[in-house]
C-alpha cells in the first residue's frame, strides 16, 4: 500500500486525544515513514467551519519533511435528502472527504442502537443509498469515508455479501463516474456490530475496484499511535486482491505543505 494517510483528526474535533496537534501528527507521520498525510477534520451539521480557523493557523506554522494537506471530513446533511453537505466547503480544503454519520431524515446516529421495525430498517437502508448517491452526484468529493459503516447499524444481520452487493454495485458506478475514491479506513474495524460484518467487508473494496473505483487510505486517527496504522486494512486489501494501481491518492491543489516550502 502507498505510504500515505489521508484521514487524520486533531484535538480541534473535540473527541480526539489532547496531544493530536498538527505538529505532533506530522512528527509521528515522519517517524513511521509516511510520505504524505491529510488532516481531515470533522465538519458536522452542528459545528461551523470557522471552528477550523485555529487549525489553519497551526497548519501555517508547520515545516514538514513530508507532504501535508489540510482537508476536511464533512458530513452529508441528514436534515435534507438531496445530498447537500452540512456546510459548503471552500475549495482550499482538500481532499474533500465526504462522510455519513447519521441516517438521512432521521438523525439516527451511527452509534445508536436502532430499535426499530424491520420495515423501518429497510426504509433507512433505501434512504441511505439514495442519499449518498445524490451526495456523490452533487458535490465535488474526492473520497467517500468508511463506506458501509452506517448501514451496518441497520442490524448485525447485514453482511457485505449477496443482495446488498448489487445495491453497492449501482452506487459504485456513480462513484467511479464522479471520480470519488473508496476509503479503506482502519477505524472501521472498531465499528461493526458483528464479526460477520468485519469478515465480509473485503467484498466491498473488491467490488469497488472491479467496477473501476479507486481506493484512498485513511487511519481515521484520533490518537497519535493510530497515525499510519493500517493493520486491518492491509489485510482487507489483500483479501480483496487489491493491486497498487487500484489506489489513487489525492495530490491536487489545496492547502498543502511540501518539504522546504
Ligand atoms: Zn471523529
Ligand atoms: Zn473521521
Amino acid at each position: 500500500m502507498p505510504a500515505v494517510d489521508m484521514h487524520i483528526h486533531t484535538v480541534h474535533c473535540g473527541h480526539a486525544a489532547a496531544d493530536m496537534t498538527v505538529e505532533n501528527i506530522v512528527r509521528r507521520a515522519e517517524q513511521v515513514g509516511l510520505q504524505q498525510i491529510a488532516i481531515a477534520e470533522h465538519v458536522w451539521i452542528y459545528n461551523h467551519l470557522s471552528k477550523l480557523d485555529p487549525l489553519v493557523r497551526e497548519f501555517d506554522r508547520i515545516e514538514p519533511s513530508i507532504k501535508v494537506y489540510l482537508g476536511v471530513e464533512v458530513d452529508v446533511d441528514p436534515c435534507y435528502t438531496d445530498g447537500r453537505l452540512s456546510e459548503p466547503i471552500p475549495s482550499k480544503f482538500r481532499p474533500l472527504v465526504v462522510s455519513t454519520h447519521a441516517f438521512p431524515d432521521s438523525l439516527l446516529m451511527w452509534y445508536e442502537d436502532i430499535r426499530v421495525s424491520k420495515r423501518t430498517r429497510r426504509r433507512l437502508l433505501n434512504n441511505w443509498f439514495a442519499w449518498v448517491t445524490a451526495a456523490v452526484r452533487r458535490n465535488d468529493a474526492d473520497v467517500l469515508a468508511h463506506p458501509g459503516v452506517l448501514i451496518s447499524r441497520e442490524g448485525p444481520e447485514v453482511r457485505f455479501e449477496g443482495e446488498i452487493l448489487d445495491r453497492f454495485a449501482e452506487f459504485f458506478a456513480v462513484m467511479r463516474d464522479h471520480g470519488v475514491a473508496f476509503e479503506l479506513n482502519e477505524h472501521v474495524k472498531r465499528k461493526f456490530l458483528s464479526p460477520e460484518q468485519r469478515d465480509s467487508y473485503y467484498n466491498l473494496p473488491a467490488l469497488a475496484v472491479e467496477l473501476g473505483v479507486k481506493l484512498s487510505i485513511g487511519s481515521d486517527s484520533h490518537k497519535l499511535e493510530q497515525v499510519g496504522d493500517f493493520d486491518w486494512i492491509s489485510n482487507i486489501a489483500q483479501q480483496a486482491g487489491v493491486k497498487p494501481s487500484d489506489f489513487s491518492i489525492y495530490d491536487g491543489p489545496g492547502l498543502v505543505k511540501t518539504p522546504n516550502c
